[in-house]
């Protein structure tokens, strides 16, 4: 492996598509190791953009306006950040001999529920929950007599929660059909109608596969409010076999989905028995509180590992995060209580400075690190909550 110098005659070129606060970090931990980073979201001055050494606001769902920009930037390695992308237009750049990370067939599948979930229980008979797919309100009624209540409706696009709802009795489902139509990603959508899990807990299982086979992290916590996370903590305390179950499902789910990157493996877990929920072929949210646990936080390992570099999963601390939501609709917001939030001993900030702010847009992450968990969490959270975006004041913009 060589790596060139970025804006040279032969730099090493990394396409980013996606641009948020993982994008971002991801796009830092390639800088760091030199490597030329051009970064593409929907809108401009998305998190990555601004850190990147070229960006582009494109449709990515757009296959031929996605495929003339892989062309025109001609990288050596895609990574997709989000799943709202032309996967198709993936799949053809990989045969033509561009790497996409982790493989075109990964992004493909994890794109929408029913790829995955059918990879999972049918192909890998992994444990998951009961599910059935339904294109209508007469199928999800069926699907809900066939999977029983309560239950879980989801549209198979969706990602964070969004069109989702917890049944609880026949009478819930019109308002869930309804509910899945308007607040997901497209306008009549396929839904998975999924058994409710009584969980004990739910876990990211963060797994890397890289030159050197594959690792697992510490399993991290995490606390999810309407389908999204507020909180998360490594390590989260787990039984032995519980843990070994978990390392088991996630390397025979990554194994399948092949090549090199982390994944983030979301599992529930009830006593010893670990279910199968989701997986992200990319760094995912929950696994921001490494940027305060770990040795190389799970950005790093990401860039390693699909630069073929070696990596470490090594624990450092216990740790934890908590998000810093908008509270509000703003342009330009500002942020109050910084000093404060960095006070908070072992806490430490980032803000992603998204354009602008909405009630529940994540505009930063507090993170803590603590010689146990549960301190951990309360320095997070007190940190967090420390920080208020605020409206920019009403005046002429700074020339830049
Ligand atoms: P998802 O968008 O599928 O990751 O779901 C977001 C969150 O909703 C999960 O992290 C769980 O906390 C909860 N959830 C999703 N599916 C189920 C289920 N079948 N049973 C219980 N809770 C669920």
């Amino acid at each position: 492996m060589r790596i060139g110098t970025p804006l040279g005659p032969d730099p090493t070129r990394v396409l980013l598509l996606g641009s948020g606060e993982l994008g971002k970090e991801v796009a830092i931990a390639f800088q760091r190791l030199g490597v030329e980073v051009v970064a593409v979201d929907r809108y401009p001055h998305a998190p990555a953009h601004q850190v990147a050494h070229r960006w582009h606001a494109i449709d990515m769902t757009d296959p031929v306006t996605l495929a003339t920009l892989i062309e025109q930037e001609s990288p050596d390695l895609v990574v997709p950040e989000i799943e709202a992308i032309a996967t198709n237009a993936l799949t053809e750049i990989e045969a033509a001999g561009t790497t996409v990370v982790p493989t075109a067939r990964a992004t493909r599948l994890t794109m929408d529920r029913e790829g995955i979930r059918r990879l999972a229980a049918e192909e890998l008979g992994l444990p998951t929950s009961p599910y059935a797919f339904a294109d209508t309100l007469d199928e999800v009624h069926a699907a809900v007599t066939r999977i029983g209540l309560p239950c879980v409706l989801k549209p198979v696009i969706s990602s964070s929660g969004k069109g989702q709802s917890v049944l609880k009795s026949p009478d819930d489902v019109e308002a869930a059909w309804d509910h899945a139509r308007t607040a997901g990603r497209v306008a009549d959508p396929r839904v998975i109608v999924e058994g409710f899990v009584e969980f004990d807990y739910e876990v990211t299982q963060l797994t890397v596969r890289h030159a050197g086979g594959t690792s697992f992290c510490a399993p991290i916590g995490h606390l999810q409010a309407h389908g999204d996370y507020i909180e998360s903590w490594q390590p989260q305390p787990m039984s032995d076999a519980a843990a070994a179950a978990s390392r088991d499902v996630a390397g025979r789910l990554t194994e399948s989905l092949g090549g090199y990157g982390v994944f983030g493996v979301e599992l529930f877990v009830r006593g010893d028995e670990v279910l199968f929920s989701e997986v992200s072929p990319r760094p995912h949210d929950t696994g921001l509180v490494t940027l305060a646990t770990q040795r190389l936080s799970e950005f790093e390992l990401h860039a390693r590992a699909v630069l073929g570099l070696p990596v470490d999963t090594a624990l450092h601390s216990p740790g934890a995060s908590a998000v810093v939501y908008g509270g509000g609709d703003m342009v330009a917001p500002a942020y109050e209580g910084v000093a404060d939030a960095l006070t908070v001993p072992g806490a430490d900030l980032r803000l992603f400075g998204k354009p602008d702010a909405t009630e529940r847009r994540r505009m930063g992450v507090a993170v803590a690190h603590a010689d146990d968990v549960d301190t951990a969490r309360s320095r997070a959270r007190e940190a967090a909550a420390h920080v208020r975006p605020v409206p920019a004041p009403q005046r002429a913009g700074r020339a830049r």
